[in-house]
């Protein structure tokens, strides 16, 4: 798989910190111009998916509790076993906790700051998949 570098002195990357264990896990997090929404987490992993054909059923619906309902039937299993799921949010890179992200999974839906953390994958219906590095 393609493996994207990005250095820690880019303005973009950043350290979340998790609420279980305290400790840092590094990562990239798309503009607000990015337009990278509607994105969604896997269960299991940090790993995200990020499609055209949700954004464009959002171009054309509101964002409501239905039509989250309609795309989260579509979304497809993670290469990791998981699932990718409204409300999940990235893993921590020390403990495996999740580090929530996502308060309300519907608004989110028009969020458009996707974090991809170290190791992370992401997935998209336009992009081949790519594996994002963070690197010193
Ligand atoms: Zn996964
Ligand atoms: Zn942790």
């Amino acid at each position: 798989m393609k493996i994207v570098e990005y250095s820690r002195s880019l303005q973009w990357v950043g350290n979340l910190q998790c609420p279980s264990c305290a400790q840092l896990t590094p990562g990239w997090r798309s503009s607000g111009m990015s337009e990278c929404f509607p994105h969604f987490f896997c269960s299991d992993c940090s790993n995200v998916i990020h499609r055209e054909a949700d954004k464009k059923l959002l171009y054309e619906a509101a964002a409501t509790p239905k039509l989250l309902a309609q795309i989260a039937a579509t979304l497809p299993e993670c290469p990791c076993g998981g699932r990718f799921t409204p409300g999940a949010g990235p893993k921590c890179g020390h403990c495996h906790q999740e580090i929530p992200l996502v308060a309300n999974a519907v608004a989110y839906l028009h969020n458009p700051n996707m974090v991809l953390l170290d190791g992370a994958v992401r997935i998209s219906d336009h992009l081949p998949p790519y594996q994002v590095r963070i690197i010193d």
